[in-house]
């Protein structure tokens, strides 16, 4: 998607050699006409599988994957990373390695949120190892709902998380792919 490359080359900050910093667009301050244009074309890429429901984890996920519901015209449902008092019913809860704090996190969805006949489109801010996508993969496959695809806003092609969902015959589409991040430069993979 040209327009999220263009406004990654000109807001992204190079952390590290792994980590690109983009908190002026996405995941600090959010840039709603970027987004809603994310929306509509990942509502563009899964509208024909219908989907009944989008889900992403919180917190970044949060405005990609309401703008996306938003254009497909049904729920957003958000994993949350703590148990609310309000949260009291059946959960399923999955434990994961999170990439940015390097802790392990437990993420969570209210069981009468997910059920067996949704048909779900799973979207994300950015993927690394994978191990966010593979946990609510893992919520979804045990509600008994089914998986339509992967909707992430940027992949770090150098990382094992987008291709390692593929292999499983997961449809993954990826708005920016970047192929590396050395020396500071972004550089992207088509
Ligand atoms: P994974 O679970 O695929 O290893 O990491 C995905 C999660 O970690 C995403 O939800 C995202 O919030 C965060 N993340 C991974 N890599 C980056 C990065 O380079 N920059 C930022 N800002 N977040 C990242």
């Amino acid at each position: 998607m040209e327009l999220l490359k263009k406004r990654i080359l000109e807001v992204g900050a190079v952390v590290s050699d792994q980590i690109l910093k983009l908190d002026a667009i996405l995941n600090h301050q959010v840039d709603p006409q970027l987004i809603k244009a994310i929306g509509q074309e990942f509502a563009r890429l899964f509208g024909e599988s219908k989907p009944t429901k989008v889900l992403t984890v919180e917190s970044s996920g949060i405005p990609i994957a309401y703008a996306t519901a938003y254009e497909l015209g049904v729920p957003l449902v958000f994993a949350r990373r703590k148990k609310p008092v309000t949260m009291v019913d059946d959960l399923y809860v999955e434990r994961v390695p999170s990439f940015t704090k390097g802790i392990v996190t437990d993420i969570m969805v209210a069981s009468e949120f997910l059920k067996a006949d949704d048909r779900v489109l799973l979207v994300d801010d950015f993927i690394a190892n994978g191990d966010a996508a593979r946990g609510l993969i893992r919520i979804i496959e045990r509600s008994g709902a089914e998986l339509l695809g992967v909707g992430i806003a940027v992949e770090k092609a150098f990382q094992a998380g987008g291709s390692s969902i593929r292999e499983r015959g997961i449809r993954v589409e990826s708005l920016a792919r970047i192929a590396s991040l050395e020396g500071g430069r972004i550089t992207f993979a088509d």
